[in-house]
């Protein structure tokens, strides 16, 4: 998958993208990523400005149309062979989740525009803008640790992307539910034990508890994951009730 990421400040994702999974998806060539400073396409050559008032009076200042409207047309057309999809990502968007992710992994091509300051003009949204995704229900200062979420979640489900021993199918979401959880050496600490269970070797005991655990926590903590994940598995459930 291409990812181009527009941004008034690319080295910010320096550190996020240079080392492990992301580093080696690009090594392996799962992923491309591409940055573009939206601020060299500023029209004003002398300051490179990319910020206007809004109107309206309201405090604060806006991300400039031009340079906006310049860098995702140059996106747009560099990668028009790939079918690009625009994200704006944006406290106003569709809420990131698993589900959500998941619509994304069979697109070639995504432009991701990082907003700064209070956003960008609704006509630049409106003309050019496929989609619009939040992180969450509170306000950053910019779009690029937004990006830089959806990159790594998007990456994670690409095939090849994981080695076996860091799979995503046990991850939380995958199957609807939170993860069970997990243990690793020394068998005892201060008297804290490794649940037996996952010393015995019965590769499907094992499983039947880590699948027990999942639902306990998830009905604990998510009752609204667990409510969907009864809806999805009406039978699992049902058997349960039975017993
Ligand atoms: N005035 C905007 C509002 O109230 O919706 C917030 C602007 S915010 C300070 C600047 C930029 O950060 C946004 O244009 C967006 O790109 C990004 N951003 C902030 N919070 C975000 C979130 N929860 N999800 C995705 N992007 C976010």
């Amino acid at each position: 998958m291409i990812f181009d990421i527009l941004t008034l400040f690319p080295s910010m994702f320096q550190g996020a993208f240079s080392d492990s999974i992301i580093k080696r998806a690009v090594d392996n060539g799962i992923i491309s990523i591409d940055f573009h400073n939206i601020r060299d396409h500023s029209d004003d050559t002398k300051h490179k400005t990319v910020d206007d008032y809004p109107y309206g009076g309201d405090a604060g200042m806006l991300m400039k149309v031009t340079p906006l409207v310049k860098c995702i047309g140059d996106a747009k057309e560099r990668l028009a062979k790939h079918n690009p999809v625009v994200v704006y990502m944006s406290p106003q968007g569709e809420l990131l989740n698993h589900k959500v992710v998941e619509s994304f992994i069979n697109v070639k091509s995504l432009i991701i525009l990082c907003g700064r300051y209070k956003g960008i003009d609704q006509r630049v949204v409106d003309m050019y803008v496929d989609r619009e995704i939040s992180i969450g229900d509170y306000v950053l200062s910019g779009g690029e640790i937004p990006a830089m979420v959806l990159v790594d979640s998007i990456t994670r489900l690409l095939p090849g992307a994981l080695g076996n021993r860091d799979s995503a199918e046990a991850d939380s979401f995958y199957n609807g539910l939170l993860s069970h959880p997990e243990y690793t050496r020394p068998e005892d600490i201060n008297g804290m034990k490794v649940p037996e269970i996952l010393l015995s070797g019965h590769h499907a005991n094992i499983k039947k508890w880590q699948h027990e655990q999942a639902v306990k926590i998830t009905k604990e903590r998510r009752p609204d994951l667990w409510d969907k994940y009864c809806i999805a598995h009406p039978e699992t459930v049902q058997k349960k009730r039975k017993k």
